[in-house]
């Protein structure tokens, strides 16, 4: 199964990626976590890298879709893969599709997850991340138990440095220009499923299931 999560930023992706993931047990290819791993390591792409998601702003198609290409010619995504975050824009989708061909494989559905603006700018500017593992909290829904410290592996809990009001500003100026024509691409080929994102975690993932599975 090949799946993608699209969605705006904020739309819950990376919370339901990882309960699907382990559910069908595909691996969870996030474009945004290897971005921010490439930064943290400090080399000269991950400078550049920091230039655009600082500014809110994609990283260019040629950068994303190489990093992309190489990670699917992994092993483990034999027998699929959930991909969150990636494509974003249609030439990321035409690029994708000319490689899965190449490779005999095609997208089995896409999952779009629906949210309003009011509750995009509420979730992000209350989203906190633990850096050392990943997880994510909300300050208002779902705050850590302990005042910064990650309930998991007890590292340290920030908030993303693109989650700041003005670059959350542009990233959905960025999503409705560059990467919501791509509702439209998906629905052509046949293979997109609408998921109302504004419900709990437990029933967006229920209803994502039955899409899957349909
Ligand atoms: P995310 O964690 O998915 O919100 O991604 C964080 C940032 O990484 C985005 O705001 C972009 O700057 C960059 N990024 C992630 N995925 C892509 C992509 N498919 N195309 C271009 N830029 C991306």
């Amino acid at each position: 199964m090949n799946l993608i999560l699209l969605g705006p930023p904020g739309a819950g992706k990376g919370t339901q990626a990882k309960k699907i993931s382990a559910k069908y047990n595909l691996p969870h290819i996030s474009t945004g976590d290897i971005f921010r791993e490439t930064v943290q390591n400090g080399s000269d792409l991950g400078k550049k890298l920091q230039g655009f998601m600082s500014a809110g702003a994609l990283v260019p198609d040629e950068v994303v879709i190489a990093i992309v290409r190489e990670r699917l010619t992994k092993p483990d995504t034999k027998n699929g893969f959930l991909l969150d975050g990636f494509p974003r824009t249609i030439a990321q989708a035409i690029a994708l599709d000319k490689e899965l061909e190449k490779i005999g494989k095609k997208i089995s559905r896409v999952i779009s997850l629906t949210v309003n603006e009011e509750e995009i700018v509420k979730r992000l500017s209350s989203r906190r991340v633990c850096i050392s593992c990943g997880a994510a909290y909300n300050l208002m829904t779902q705050p850590p138990k302990k005042e910064s410290i990650c309930n998991e592996c007890h590292g340290q809990v920030i908030q993303r440095a693109d989650d700041n009001a003005d670059t959350v500003r542009n990233r959905l100026k960025v999503y409705d220009t560059q990467t919501s024509p791509l509702i439209e691409y998906y629905t052509n080929s046949g293979v997109l499923s609408s998921v109302d994102g504004m419900k709990t975690v437990e029933e967006v993932f229920k209803n994502i299931c039955a899409a899957i599975e349909k």
